[in-house]
């Protein structure tokens, strides 16, 4: 698996790698939601080197932060 940083927003080591209908990837929160931008894929290759630009857009601190009341 694919090392994640805890959460910038939260601080929280929940974050995990999510697929949306077989056609992106990005790395999301399990905990506030804060995410990363998508990233599109269209075969297996793309979707290992999208996965790996999710992960460093995560570990970067790229992320976007949802702002969610609680
Ligand atoms: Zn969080």
């Amino acid at each position: 698996m694919h090392e994640l940083n805890p959460c910038k927003n939260c601080h929280e080591d929940v974050a995990y790698l999510e697929t949306e209908g077989d056609w992106c990837v990005y790395v999301i929160c399990g905990h506030c939601g804060t995410h990363t931008a998508f990233q599109r894929y269209s075969n297996e290759e793309e979707k290992k080197e999208a996965e790996k630009k999710v992960v460093e857009l995560w570990n970067m601190g790229k992320v976007v932060i949802e702002a969610r009341v609680e």
